[in-house]
């Protein structure tokens, strides 16, 4: 990976040439893997950058800094995704702004999004978070309480429930990175199995997106890779009433 937004183009050819071998080794038509560019931290201008280069898939964490962003480009034809924690405060400004949210981990945060999505956009597509370790902190739904999440959200008249969404704990291990891409797989067949229409595994980021890709990765998350270390990771917290 090089450092800084002028690296742009070529780390793009890498990530891309990377992702395009892992998906013929495991027998996956290159274009089954769409790239979400986590651009949270980074300024529109760097987004702007990554559009001419034909990425349409932006990630966002953070609902106040995604607004000045999606603003100052509304002239150009992107696909938001809303990858981050959300809080029950944020809903609003989420369902009003985003087409996808990848971070549904309860029932009640989905159900404000439903009633507030706005009633002339189409339904927000959504994957449940899963927490595959016992990390303490870590958001995402318990594998046992999904099957009961799954239900909840798919009765809600304005989400469309695609699939699933994991943040696997950093291992470095390409094979232990495959086991928890492989957990979720199983997961969502599980869901499928249930009568659940899923099409989304969204897993993979700069440092496993490979071995995601190799478990059926179909939404890889990928910030660093492309546009080098975020020039800021501290975030003002955001309170919750
Ligand atoms: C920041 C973030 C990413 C991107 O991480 P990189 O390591 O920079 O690729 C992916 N997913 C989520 C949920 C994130 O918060």
């Amino acid at each position: 990976m090089l450092i800084g937004p002028q690296n742009l183009p070529e780390n793009l050819r890498f990530v891309r040439s990377r992702i395009a071998a892992a998906a013929r080794a495991a027998g996956r038509p290159e274009d089954s893997v769409t790239i979400v560019a986590v651009s949270k931290a980074q300024p529109a201008s760097a987004i702007d950058a990554a559009r001419n280069l034909g990425l349409v898939d932006f990630g966002e964490s953070y609902p106040q800094e995604a607004r000045a962003k999606i603003d100052a480009l509304h002239a150009r034809e992107v696909t938001w995704h809303f990858i981050g924690h959300l809080q029950s405060n944020k809903t609003r400004l989420v369902a009003s702004l985003f087409s996808w949210v990848h971070s549904i981990d309860r029932s009640s945060v989905a159900r404000r999004l439903s009633e507030q999505r706005p009633f002339h956009a189409p339904p927000l597509n959504v994957c449940l978070q899963v927490k595959l370790a016992d990390e303490t902190g870590k958001a995402g739904a318990d594998p046992a309480a999904l099957e009961e999440l799954a239900a909840d959200v798919a009765s809600l008249p304005r989400l469309r429930l695609r699939g699933l969404m994991c943040i696997p704990p950093p291992e470095s291990e390409p094979e232990l990175q495959r086991g928890y891409f492989r957990r979720t797989r199983e997961l969502l067949e599980r869901l499928r199995a249930r009568g659940h229409d899923l099409d989304c595994l969204s897993m993979g980021m700069s440092s496993d997106y490979e071995a995601a890709v190799a478990e059926g990765a179909t939404h890889l998350r990928i910030g660093t890779a492309l546009f080098g270390p975020r020039p800021t990771e501290e975030k003002p917290e955001e309170e919750e009433p």
